[in-house]
């Protein structure tokens, strides 16, 4: 809610106190909404399916954000680049522009963890190379061995910690894979 329209809800809720100022408390009281991040895969043809999982993973796993697939609109974009290596740049929740390198996953990096992990930082995560496996923000870390595309149960939980709130601003940052 802006400003704004507060102080109206505000000046309304003093004109009829009672009715309205039990309304006001009723829907502050009520239990996190969902939260959906949109994004977009058409800039990386190549990993549409693997993109899809990546969100799917993150889907099953927490309920206070929702990734979901739209053309136009989409807050976090995917894109395709060939050298250099997997990288996003993003807000850290929310907003972004998610860069798959074709030449890491010639290496021998999975894909679908490339994805779900760059989604990870647009949740909220931080790098974690020296985590294991089991872990999708240890990236790369772990080696080309490594196909575990599946948040852990810590990383769940604190995504869903950062979204119990919905939307919040922060600064761009670029991280990599
Ligand atoms: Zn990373």
């Amino acid at each position: 809610m802006n400003g704004r329209l507060l102080g109206r809800v505000l000046v309304l809720a003093a004109a009829v106190s009672v009715p309205l100022g039990a309304g006001l408390t009723t829907a502050s009281a009520a239990p996190a909404a969902v939260t959906t991040v949109y994004y977009s895969s058409s800039g990386a043809p190549d990993y549409l399916a693997q993109i899809d999982q990546g969100a799917a993973n993150w889907n099953a796993v927490v309920t206070d954000v929702k990734l979901v697939k739209r053309s136009s609109g989409a807050t976090v974009k995917f894109h395709e680049i060939h050298s250099g290596g997997s990288y996003t740049n993003t807000n850290g929740h929310g907003r972004g522009d998610i860069y798959l390198d074709t030449s890491q996953v010639a290496e021998g990096f999975d894909p679908t963890r490339i994805a779900a992990h760059e989604l990870g930082h647009n949740l909220g995560l931080p790098d974690d190379y020296t985590g294991p496996c089991t872990e999708l923000m240890s990236g790369h870390g772990p080696g080309t061995a490594c196909k575990n595309a599946k948040p852990s149960a810590a990383e769940a939980a604190k995504v869903q910690s950062l979204w119990a709130n919905g939307f919040a601003a922060s600064e761009t940052r670029q991280v990599a894979y």
